[in-house]
């Protein structure tokens, strides 16, 4: 993708909508989204690491480029703290002992001679057959998207009632560094990993996909529509962003 020049394009005397670009500044890469209906300009570190930037259309380079300048201290630290965080996560091995998540509690894994599925969880335990250990992670991610695909549909169900909202279609899976999506087509979407989080904090990212529907952006009415369904919605986000790089050592 080719970078944006500091000056802004002017065709006609009017600023050209730039609509797909990135800005490099101090060895850093943002990735520009511009929208009609973006009030204010606001950076968002994902969890991947990746930068955007989302913005008013008609916010000049110039200015976008000034802002993001302001901002950079605050970036450089966000960049520090989600590596820091990456860092922490461990890796699971598929051997007795071991302790795998499911909403919010960990259990040890067992492996068992005999057993018809893959994998259960019985009297508080993960039973992962012994022939199915060395494609144990295969064997958890389908155990896990099962999970996730009904305790997400019941849900969604009880919280889009509430929020008026009409929600298609609930789907389980793999959305690499998101928890979940909302579609403009009214279909929801979970990443599988949820459900390892505890019930509190996946009913937050159900909340916050659902409230969505009303507002596809992070505006401030977002937030109230949030706020109006999970009033402590707030520290939930925050366990959330601290905590929710630990479920990703599987
Ligand atoms: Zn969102």
């Amino acid at each position: 993708m080719p970078s944006l020049p500091l000056s802004p394009i002017r065709t006609g005397g009017k600023p050209a909508k730039l609509s797909d670009h990135r800005i490099e500044i101090d060895g850093l890469s943002f990735e520009v989204h511009r929208s009609d209906r973006r009030k204010t300009m606001q950076i968002t570190v994902e969890r991947s690491g990746e930068l955007s930037i989302v913005a008013p259309s008609t916010v000049s380079t110039e200015h976008l480029v000034d802002f993001v300048e302001e901002k950079l201290l605050w970036v450089h630290t966000k960049i520090e703290e989600k590596s820091r965080l990456q860092k922490r996560a461990p890796t699971k091995e598929f051997v007795e002992g071991e302790g795998f998540l499911y909403l919010g509690k960990s259990y040890r894994l067992r492996l068992v001679e005999k057993q018809l599925v893959d994998l259960s969880l019985k009297n508080g335990r993960f039973c992962l057959r012994e022939s199915s250990v060395h494609r144990g992670r295969e064997v958890f991610v389908s155990w896990y998207a099962r999970r996730a695909q009904q305790w997400f549909e019941k849900q969604v169900s009880e919280y889009a009632n509430r929020m008026g909202v009409i929600a298609n279609e609930v789907k389980a899976q793999d959305l690499g560094f998101r928890w979940g999506s909302f579609g403009s087509d009214g279909r929801v979407s979970f990443h599988w990993k949820a459900i390892l989080l505890p019930p509190t904090i996946a009913q937050y990212v159900v909340v916050h996909e659902l409230a969505h529907a009303h507002h596809p952006d992070h505006s401030a009415k977002f937030w109230i529509k949030v706020e109006q369904h999970l009033p402590d919605w707030r520290w939930r986000k925050t366990w959330l962003a601290e905590h929710g790089i630990q479920v990703e050592g599987l």
